[in-house]
């Protein structure tokens, strides 16, 4: 490919919303464009990136056992009615209606989809297991969409999901899959650790979280050197003392209180009169196949919020948990349709806990006052959420563990029943009796994988693709494009590469060196092969990493075979 018809625009500026170094350097390289808040345009370098790593998600998927195919973004609701979560979602499900006020959604996971295109298939266990994945556009209308492709709204996923007869055969998928995770992220170069996840609602899972260390990542990740290491949820599960007893007087049952129009925290927390609502301005509550909740203090500008889809939570993520302050008992209650919500909020400076799980109000604009955990909800639809606390030893060999900061890029999640059950995605086992499939699913951002190789690999000049992911692996620079000795040179070299079937970009644009080196740094090609006046009349060329910027002069017809 030539410079001149690659439509490569590079930046002089950052753009103004971009507050991590990959989102900076990717728009300023010219491989990525923003249209919207969270929805960007991969520009061909950008594109050619994001297909190196689906080429190897999809051998290793495959090497995985698991099947391609390609479901619709858009999603009725009816589905979703099924599973339960056209309730649950909340705003991060993009709603619309089509022209017959039917509801649909834009995807932002494929479990229901999937889930009804095997059910309608499989009835036996004689067709179990089966593994099927895709690579496919995803829309969640995230709170707050930034840091570019790292937490877009509209993004790419790459999405597995299993169906199986046994636990064991399960087992055995998850395995395998964790596999090709550690294979995808170490042929990309990455420095990742695997983490265990909170499992959410659904007790005795098992979940794990790949990480990509980097400052800038938006979890909090324990790590030992004896090799555990946790999402700090997980880490804390376990290992909290019992939550004190519920204050005052314990009502018999839940009252069901008529609340219409508290669409807010401060305003529910308000009426309850449980929550100091000068404490807690706003909750952020968001739903998606998880739940997530946030505590913020009143100067945080986290707003506007409808807890009235909150419900089915599985499982809860503090975000800026830090910054609460002192919460000792609250019940909140989360009205809608179907059921609701009940959350115990009990907290020290260290240490918060919370506790969700769905109980039943079943009517809309109603809340429910009195919750008791436990007697109330169902324990194995509860999730608990602790703050970690830095000093606390490894569980495993009780040194000090160390907190850092991680980027998830993949998550791997053992589902059980969760969506076959109330899906009706049943199988006869050897039996004849009819069974929930036993499930399970495997996500991992394609983009945000990208973004999290730029995180790791960049200097003060720009980006340093690793190899597996650079839009191309060689640039060929004609410094002096006005000179036709050096251009034949670089035209010969860029032909003979081409033929040897190296991905070269030819940098032949009618520009100046310093320009072209400029811009060669800021992309970042991993080899660099320099062809000047100097050089030319002495039979060499110039041959660079970019990486360590070695530099070394080599014969003209020597260059080619050195760069492959
Ligand atoms: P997060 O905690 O960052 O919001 P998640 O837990 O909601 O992510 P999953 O539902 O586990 O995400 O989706 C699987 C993978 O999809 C994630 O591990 C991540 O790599 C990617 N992903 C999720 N949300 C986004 C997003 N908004 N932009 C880009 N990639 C995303
Ligand atoms: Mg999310
Ligand atoms: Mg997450
Ligand atoms: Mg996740």
């Amino acid at each position: 490919m030539r410079f001149s018809q690659a439509f490569i625009y590079t930046l002089r500026e950052n753009p103004q919303d971009a507050e991590v170094i990959s989102h900076k350097l990717m728009a300023r390289a010219g491989m990525i464009d923003k249209l919207a808040a969270g929805i960007y345009t991969y520009l061909p370098l950008g594109w050619r990136s994001i297909e190196k790593l689906c080429t190897i998600v999809r051998e290793e998927m495959a090497r995985a056992g698991s099947v391609e195919l390609a479901m619709p973004c858009v999603q009725p609701a009816e589905l979703w009615q099924e599973s339960g979560r056209w309730f649950a979602y909340g705003k991060e499900l993009l709603r619309f209606k089509d022209r017959h006020e039917r509801d649909f959604c834009f995807g932002p996971t494929h479990e229901e989809v999937i889930t009804d295109v095997v059910r309608r298939r499989v009835n036996s266990y004689r067709q179990l297991p089966v593994n099927l994945f895709q690579i496919q556009t995803k829309f969640r209308d995230e709170i707050r969409p930034r840091f570019g492709l790292m937490r877009g709204r509209e993004f790419l996923m790459k999405d597995a999901y299993s169906f199986h007869s046994s636990y064991e055969s399960l087992d055995e998928a998850y395995r395998a899959m964790e596999q090709a995770y550690r294979r995808i992220f170490e042929r990309c170069g990455l420095s990742f650790t695997a983490v265990e996840a909170d499992t959410g609602n659904i007790g005795g899972s098992e979940s794990h979280e790949f990480m990509v260390l980097a400052e800038t990542g938006e979890d909090a990740v324990v790590a030992c050197a004896c090799g555990y290491g946790a999402n700090v949820e997980k880490a804390e599960a376990g290992r909290l003392p019992e939550a004190p007893p519920w204050p005052g007087q314990v009502p018999e049952k839940p009252q069901a209180v008529h609340t219409p129009g508290l669409t807010s925290v401060p305003e529910v927390a308000a009426f309850l009169g449980l929550l100091p609502a000068h404490f807690v301005k706003t909750m952020v509550v968001e739903t998606d196949r998880e739940f997530a909740v946030a505590l913020v203090r009143g100067d945080d500008e986290l707003n506007e919020v409808k807890l009235k889809n909150a419900l089915g939570a599985t499982h809860l993520q503090l975000a800026s948990a830090e910054k609460v302050q002192r919460v000792t008992h609250a019940t909140v209650g989360f009205a809608g349709p179907v059921g609701l919500s009940g959350v115990r909020v009990v907290a020290d400076p260290e240490v918060m806990r919370l506790t969700v799980a769905a109980t039943g109000a079943n009517r809309d604009d109603f809340h429910l006052v009195g919750v008791v955990p436990g007697r109330d909800f169902n324990p194995d639809l509860v999730a608990d959420i602790r703050l970690v606390r830095a000093q606390d030893p490894c569980p495993r060999c009780h040194k000090p563990l160390e907190v850092k900061r991680g980027i998830e890029v993949g998550h791997i999640f053992k589902l059980g029943t969760k969506y076959s059950k109330p899906m009706g995605c049943t199988y006869l086992d050897e039996k004849g009796e009819e069974q929930p499939m036993i499930m399970g699913c495997y996500g991992l951002g394609i983009g945000r994988t990208v973004a999290a190789a730029v995180e790791q690999n960049h200097d003060e000049d720009g980006i340093i693709w690793p190899l597996p992911l650079a839009p191309y692996a060689v640039e060929v620079l004609n410094v002096n494009p006005d000179l036709p000795q050096v251009g034949e040179v670089a035209e010969r070299l860029y032909g003979e590469l081409l033929a040897a079937g190296v991905e070269v970009l030819y940098d032949d644009r009618d520009e100046r060196g310093g320009v072209k080196f400029k811009d060669a740094d800021l992309i970042g090609f991993p080899v660099r092969v320099v062809v000047g006046k100097k050089g030319v009349e002495q039979g060499r060329v110039e041959i660079s990493l970019r990486r360590d910027k070695s530099r070394r002069a080599v014969g003209i017809a020597e260059a080619c075979g050195t760069v492959r």
